[in-house]
């Protein structure tokens, strides 16, 4: 049993359950024992491989987002340019050297801001970061960022961020929570209180018994103060995870460990624990700010800033080896089959902005 778990059994035990967010924040961000900080989750040697630990090929697009955001805005300075949950650093590095290469001067001139969560990471972050042009601080949150336009991106962040799960029992919908079975293992209920209906999407009433609804306050609370800060000071923001562009039902909490699906209950700290982002839950706050939204999928975002022109660019001059490692990462990247598809892609500006590579009537 992990030392987390066997912790929360004892303050449910005490306490009573808690609630699915209550045990996926401690799961991730428990000081002594969470996940984020306590472990290495990426890589082959980890749990789960992303998007700019695959290819340098997609923080170079994301890099080229990133200054057409900049020039739509008259290329302001100061300016931020930020990245929240980086990670091992890896997206920011490759968009630095990009950034460095298509405009001399601008990764000195701009602020970099990393907003990490995990003090364990932000170290990895700095010595990732320490070599190179353009010299990143560290800020704990949204809210400590300087006050200039800012243009902040974030892969697989909010999946990290915790939601509340809501069960249909025959007596109404309640809280899904966290308890002990008669063996004492934790195990997943219903909850005594019942829920403001208005939390639920259309429809749920007829839902059946065990149907489940998600809800992510953390995720919306995150999404509210960016857009905030894009209305006062002016930016945009990209956001890309595996989720779905449209509400619904449906228990989407999964756990990883060594690239397999393990039980969301085995190990607390010792898996990955996220559940698939509402990308439909998110614009809707953007939106309500009176900002521009626009999603599409992974594969059609890389695409259309140009993956298949960067893939041919690097492998023009490379050995037949080299061209089948870049085919195959961008079929990683892009291939519907693998997070083409399953990856969305959320980009927010001001109203009227349109940034490649959305049309603009699009
Ligand atoms: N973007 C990286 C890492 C994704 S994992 C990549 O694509 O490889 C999620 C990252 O978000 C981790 O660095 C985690 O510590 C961080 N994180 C989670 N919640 C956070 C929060 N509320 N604020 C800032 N960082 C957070």
């Amino acid at each position: 049993m992990t030392a987390l778990k066997e912790r929360l059994a004892q303050l449910i035990a005490t306490a009573g359950p808690i609630s699915v967010s209550d045990y996926m924040a401690s799961c991730l961000f428990d000081p002594d024992a969470g996940y984020y900080t306590t472990r290495e989750p990426f890589g082959v040697a980890g749990d789960f491989t992303t998007a700019p630990e695959i290819s340098q090929m997609f923080g170079e697009l994301v890099a080229v987002w990133a200054y057409s955001a900049w020039a739509a805005m008259d290329r302001p300075m100061p300016m931020t340019l930020a990245e929240i949950g980086p990670g091992r650093g890896t997206l920011m590095a490759d968009m630095l050297r990009t950034l460095d290469r298509l405009d001399t001067g601008f990764v000195t001139r701009a602020r970099i801001a990393l907003i990490e969560a995990s003090p364990r990471l932000a170290a990895l972050q700095n010595e990732r970061l320490a070599s190179g042009r353009g010299r990143p601080t560290w800020f704990s949150e949204i809210g400590a960022l300087p006050a200039t336009p800012l243009v902040i991106v974030g892969n697989e962040l909010f999946d990290a961020l915790p939601v509340r799960q809501f069960v249909r029992t025959a007596s109404g919908w309640r809280e899904r929570v966290v308890g002990l079975d008669n063996d004492g293992a934790l195990r997943f209920m219903a909850g005594a209180a019942g829920i403001d209906p208005a939390l639920l999407p259309h429809g749920a009433m007829d839902a059946p018994e065990g149907a489940i609804f998600e809800t992510a306050p953390a995720r919306e609370a995150l999404m509210a103060g960016i857009s905030a800060r894009i209305v006062r000071d002016g930016g945009a923001a990209l956001f890309i995870d595996y989720g779905h562009l449209r509400p619904g039902l449906g228990d989407t909490l999964q756990a990883v460990r060594k690239h397999a699906y393990d039980d969301a209950l085995a190990n607390p700290g010792e898996a990955d624990l996220t559940s698939h982002v509402d990308f439909f839950a998110l614009a809707r706050i953007a939106q309500a700010h009176g900002l521009e939204v626009r999603t599409t999928t992974q594969g059609a975002f890389l695409v259309g800033l140009g993956l298949l022109e960067r893939a041919g660019a690097l492998g023009a001059a490379a050995d037949e080896a080299t061209r089948e490692r870049l085919r195959g990462e961008v079929e990683r990247l892009a291939g519907p089959e693998a997070m083409g598809d399953l990856f969305k892609v959320l980009c927010v500006t001001r109203k009227g902005t349109v940034l490649p590579p959305f049309a603009a009537q699009g």
